[in-house]
């Protein structure tokens, strides 16, 4: 071993997390000049051209791992459970935590919007509401027939996330019941799923960059001065999500796994930062899984189900901006929705966001559902619309905490935690060492590649 390997990250080695925390703020930092600069060569070249284009390509390489990673671990872990009863038990559980979770956090941000009251007196003038549309609820029973896929490689293709889980998990028990024979099949997809999180370090190799050009482009975009007319709301929202992100998730994990909250927040930094820069929870899940495995140490038979699940299912932050977005668009129009008005929401809110994948702005189409739901008026989406680019940042990197409490609830109920890891804090620490090509590992390849 080289002296290079045996230093640990913490010693000396910039970790990845910090060389992003870094591109972070001076993204933020030449974000916020650029946009007082407000150069049309700057704005047009510069953000839109250079830095929108390696801020996508960063989002697409993201994209790009998903669906393989998703399905080589996915069936890693059904056939690392070995046991369909399990399997059920680890899917209701999550399911169960992951409804409760967004119920609890709507309804803690209504109260506390009925409590603040942001919107009351609100001018409605100068307010452009054209262009804003509405999107009809879906029927409770069409989200969960569209859970079966009529063709899996369509499923794959259009990154249908709950086909996909649907189909991989019905492989794998397929896969188990052949029992011996299928060992050459199960140990090519362990081999393809290191593979996969070999491919994750080396996009990930890439995020101070993507992560520097995704920040600077949206506060270049963002002026202060679409939050000024909104400020009350923002606060309200903003409260409420670190209320649920601080408060409601780490009792929960407290009470449930009995883990330290503070060590866990710790290790899933580089998800949350993933999720604020790209405010995609599906672009974030190779992240997320990397983190609920291999810093939090949660098996891959409990994270390769519930993250890509939670990614898609569960989404605290987006119901706690729908449930402040109602109460502060009827402050606005000065309607009362009453108790059953915001039963309604809830409800609401909690089906959507089964229905609806957690990708940027999506909490938006699903305001338009609740708000047509309860008879207020769409156009009040223009109100908010400035400044829900950072709102989404900020709920996307609580849905993914809220998803990774899950798992690692679920994932110590059912005895499947490293305590070793989660006790190590340089568990899963990436640095440049892990991106170098060993020697010997290179040595190895070269053997076997010569003719034999
Ligand atoms: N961007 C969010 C996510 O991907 C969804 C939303 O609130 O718009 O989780």
């Amino acid at each position: 071993m080289t002296a290079a390997t045996t230093t640990p990250p913490s010693g000396g080695k910039m970790s990845l997390t910090v060389k992003v925390l870094i591109g972070m703020g001076a993204g933020l930092v030449l974000g916020v000049i650029f946009n007082l600069i407000d150069s049309e060569f700057i704005n047009t070249h510069i953000v839109g051209g250079l830095f929108a284009m390696i801020g996508k390509m960063f989002v697409n390489a993201l994209k790009m791992l998903v669906v393989p990673l998703v399905f080589f671990s996915l069936i890693t872990g059904v056939t690392g459970i070995g046991d369909i009863r399990v399997l059920g038990r680890v899917g209701g559980k999550s399911f169960g935590l992951y409804i409760a979770t967004t119920a609890v956090a709507i309804g803690v941000a209504i109260i506390l919007a009925t409590i603040i009251g942001p919107g009351k007196g609100f001018n409605m003038e100068g307010v452009d509401t054209s262009g804003v549309t509405g999107k009809d609820a879906p029927s409770v029973w069409d989200v969960f027939a569209g859970i079966v896929p009529t063709n899996p490689v369509q499923a794959f293709a259009s990154g249908e996330m709950l086909q996909i889980i649907f189909y991989t998990i019905v492989l794998g028990v397929a896969v188990l019941m052949l029992g011996g024979k299928s060992k050459p099949f199960v140990e090519g997809c362990e081999y393809m799923n290191e593979v996969m999180m070999k491919v994750v370090t080396i996009v990930m190799a890439f995020a101070p960059i993507g992560v520097f050009c995704l920040i600077a482009k949206t506060f270049t975009e963002q002026g202060i001065d679409l939050f000024i007319p909104v400020i009350a709301y923002v606060v309200t929202l903003v409260l409420a999500l670190f209320l649920h992100l601080f408060g409601t998730l780490m009792l929960m994990l407290k009470v449930l796994s009995g883990l330290n909250p503070i060590t866990f927040m710790k290790k899933m930094r580089p998800a949350q930062i993933f999720a604020f820069s790209t405010a995609s929870s599906n672009a974030t899940i190779p992240v997320t899984l990397r983190c609920v495995t291999q810093r939090v140490g949660v098996d891959n038979s409990v994270a390769s189900f519930c993250v890509p699940f939670g990614a898609t299912i569960n989404m605290d932050g987006t119901a706690i901006m729908q449930g402040v977005a109602t109460v502060f668009l009827a402050n606005v129009y000065g309607i009362d929705l009453g108790l059953g008005g915001y039963i309604t929401v809830i409800a609401m809110a909690v089906l959507a966001s089964i229905g609806t994948a957690g990708v940027p702005g999506v909490g938006l189409v699903m305001l338009t559902m609740v708000l047509g739901q309860v008879g207020l008026p769409i156009e009040g989406i223009a109100i908010i619309l400035g400044v829900d680019r950072l709102m989404d940042m900020i709920r996307t990197a609580v849905n993914i905490t809220g998803d990774a409490v899950v798992s690692t609830i679920v994932a110590k109920g059912e005895g499947k935690i490293d305590m070793a890891v989660f006790d190590d804090p340089d568990a899963g620490i990436l640095t440049d060492d892990d991106l170098g090509i060993d020697e010997a590992a290179e040595k190895d390849l070269a053997a076997y590649a010569k003719p034999h």
